[in-house]
């Protein structure tokens, strides 16, 4: 059964999207000359891990996060400037942090069927989760309508976890992201996930 998107969503000229919620991050920068979005990057992100909710996701890619207040931020996030494009809350509420346009530091050291650097050329997408836990319909929903609003602006040609162009290293968006549910979702043919297993 597919989910209907909760809204629409649109990529306007400067790569951002409407219906989304901005929150403008300084962890990006212009991609390579030339380089456009091909990859579109699903992970999982929760903070503290396997806590839902709050703004510590946001406060990360915002570099306000408060690293005395939790002891997994002392230990694994203090100084580190990261952020996706887009953040998809638990409820499929949709944030974003940086312009499609821009190079967000998402992927880190990844390689897409050799091509390595993810970030120079993909767009990344955060669900509110973890590798233990099943995502939400809404979630489901808001991704779609978000795929196909970038599909409509860029020339997207795959989609691919974290742990697909970084394995070994990362683990998300893990065991319980559904892909056949977001090809179903999508509608889109088979060659757009090439590491999809039937
Ligand atoms: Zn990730």
């Amino acid at each position: 059964m597919s989910t209907m998107p909760p809204f629409a969503v649109a990529v306007d000229g400067d790569g951002w999207a409407r219906g989304a919620r901005v929150l403008p991050s300084p962890n990006f920068e212009a991609r390579p000359a030339g380089a456009v979005p091909t990859l579109i990057v699903v992970h999982n992100i929760s903070l503290p891990p396997g806590e839902f909710g709050g703004n510590a996701i946001a406060d990360l890619f915002l570099n306000r996060l408060d690293c005395d207040a939790h002891p997994y931020y002392d230990a694994h996030l203090r100084g580190l400037r990261v952020s996706s494009h887009f953040v998809i809350r638990r409820d499929g509420a949709l944030e974003q942090f940086v312009s499609c346009d821009e190079r967000a530091w998402h992927a880190g050291v990844s390689s897409f069927f050799g091509r390595e650097r993810c970030n120079d050329f993909s767009i990344g997408i955060e669900l509110e989760g973890d590798d233990a836990s099943a995502f939400e319909a809404a979630q489901y929903g808001a991704l779609a309508a978000l795929v196909a609003a970038l599909l409509e602006r860029y020339p997207i040609e795959a989609l691919a976890g974290h742990s697909d162009i970084a394995p070994g290293r990362k683990t998300d968006p893990g065991p319980h992201f559904d892909w056949a549910r977001l090809r179903r979702d999508t509608a889109l043919a088979d060659r757009y996930f090439p590491y999809l297993r039937a």
